[in-house]
């Protein structure tokens, strides 16, 4: 297989502008300014260089934290009326809005994805975070309660009330797999509860994460309230994931560093949300509309190219219907044109970087090795490292790496199963609960399987759909907490409770 690349140049003003700033700066306190150190930027499909990108370190940790902490007791920010951080969050969406072409551009070019999956999916969704967390900032309140248990002396009444307080200094650590609408979901309700931000994008992705920080700076935020630190995990991450002064870590990422940030946290007792790995299964009942199920399931597993923690990476099939749908879905998965992200003809990108792509190459491999049948794909681009084909493979045993490990990759496998209760219990099979998808016409299996299937979000008929209403999060290995809704917003928050007697 050999990709012909073509048309992969920015046409927004504002991304070449960006691009030929030869590093980009940091962003503490209020100040942005260029590190002596920096790393560099790559457009995976290409490897052209794009820009460098400041290497911040424990020092700035130190600085970010100091600043963050000094903003969060300010007055300006502090005892901002919840009618003025509304509006401050929903200018930073329509500033995203205006910005979106081009920091759509600028997540092509650094992640891979397609311009249309950065533009009309994460762009839209990262600004629906700051409109839905802006119309909750004038609706946070806490309850008055009367106590039942009396206090002396005599006469005397005793009654509380509950305050809601911003957990405080915020580290939102994120992935680079949709990197600008990861911060924004960290963001937008650490900004709506008062708290204050250190962000840190992946080293791999931190192009938006700049641009979206000096549009956050147009929109009038204090200086201070939100701070970019872009660097390396082991650096600048462990720093934050370590330090005394971060009350709390947004953390989306693999299950390995949100272990690893469990000891991080141990010190000062650090609050987590861990939003992590995924093996999410999808269940075509024989009574599936197949014309639903068949694009529905591959996009799941396609789209991004399979660099989604929701990805369906496991797709159990009913034996009736799963020739009918192999041979179909192996077809739809051949249909996706591979190209540069910017080429309106690409419906797919490469992976995040040729390093990745031969670590998902390599788990196909092993699988084929050890008696997985290839249905589609499986080539890894000879002139194009980053490429790789959606795959479909078959006869994938349960103790496979391609059915235990989560790839993110465009690999999904392809089981049949005769019954409910065994359908059940292979979709259980798995240290993950994030996600699951469910594809029936039957009010009964659909209610009966999204009970049954241990994970954080379910999906009937559908798979990979989000809205900043809805709760997202993990069960089991796939994380602690939740983002998104009121619940997520209970994360910024602490209660406090007020007892007087009167
Ligand atoms: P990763 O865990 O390697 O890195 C995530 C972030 O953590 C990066 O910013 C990285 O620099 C930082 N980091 C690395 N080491 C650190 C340390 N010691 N201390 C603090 N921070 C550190 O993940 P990735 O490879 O960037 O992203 C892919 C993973 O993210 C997949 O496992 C995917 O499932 C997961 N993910 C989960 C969700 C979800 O909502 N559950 C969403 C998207 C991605
Ligand atoms: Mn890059």
């Amino acid at each position: 297989m050999t990709i012909q690349l073509k048309a992969h140049a920015p046409k927004t003003e504002g991304a070449k502008a960006f691009l030929k700033r030869e590093v980009q700066p940091v962003w503490i306190g209020g100040e942005w300014q260029v590190l002596p150190e920096s790393f560099e930027s790559h457009d995976p499909a290409t490897g052209e260089l794009l820009t460098r990108l400041s290497r911040a370190g424990q020092a700035e940790a130190d600085y970010a934290v100091d600043a963050a902490a000094r903003a969060l007791a300010s007055p300006e920010w502090a005892q901002m009326l919840p009618a003025t951080r509304q509006a401050l969050l929903w200018k930073i969406a329509d500033l995203i809005e205006t910005h979106a072409d081009e920091l759509a551009e600028l997540e092509s070019l650094d992640q891979g994805k397609t311009y249309a999956t950065a533009r009309f999916g994460e762009l839209n969704g990262a600004i629906s975070q700051f409109r839905y967390y802006a119309g909750y900032a004038t609706k946070l309140g806490g309850q008055t309660i009367t106590p039942s248990i009396g206090y002396a002396p005599e006469g005397k009444q005793v009654m509380a009330y509950t305050r809601r307080e911003p957990v405080g200094v915020v580290a939102a650590i994120v992935p680079w797999n949709s990197p600008l609408l990861m911060a924004a979901m960290k963001l937008a309700p650490a900004l709506c509860a008062g708290c204050t931000v250190i962000l840190k994008p992946a080293e791999e992705t931190s192009l938006t994460a700049v641009r979206l920080c000096e549009l956050i700076e147009e929109a009038g935020v204090p200086a201070g309230v939100v701070n970019l630190l872009t660097g390396f995990g082991h650096e600048v991450g462990e720093a934050l994931g370590t330090h005394s002064g971060v009350a709390k870590v947004a953390f989306t990422g693999s299950t390995e560093i949100g272990r690893h940030l469990l000891g991080s946290a141990q010190g000062n007792l650090k609050k987590l949300t861990l939003e992590l790995g995924g093996k999410s299964p999808a269940i075509v009942m024989d009574d599936a509309d197949l014309s639903l199920a068949v694009p529905g399931v591959a996009r799941g597993i396609f789209a991004n190219s399979g660099q989604v923690c929701v990805a369906s990476s496991r797709v159990y099939v009913h034996r009736n219907i799963y020739d009918a749908f192999a041979e179909k879905f192996a077809a739809a998965a051949g249909n996706f044109r591979l190209g540069h992200g910017l080429d309106p003809e690409s419906d797919l990108g490469p992976l995040v970087n040729p390093k990745h792509a031969a670590r998902v190459a390599g788990i196909v491999e092993g699988g084929r090795a050890d008696g997985a049948e290839l249905l589609a794909g499986g080539v890894l681009d000879e002139e194009h490292p980053a490429f790789y084909s959606p795959t479909v493979l078959s006869h994938v045993r349960p103790d496979m790496t391609l059915m235990r490990e989560e790839i993110f990759g465009p690999v999904t496998t392809l089981t049949p199963f005769d019954h409910a209760d065994e359908v059940i219990a292979m979709a259980n099979d798995t240290e993950y609960g994030l996600a699951a998808s469910v594809w029936t016409e039957s009010l009964s299996s659909a209610h009966r399987l999204s009970a049954a299937v241990h994970a954080g979000t379910v999906w009937v008929n559908c798979h990979s759909y989000f809205s900043p209403e809805l709760p997202k999060g993990g069960m089991k290995a796939s994380g602690w907490g939740v983002e998104n809704g009121a619940l997520g917003l209970d994360n910024y928050l602490e209660n406090k409770t007020v007892c007087m007697v009167i």
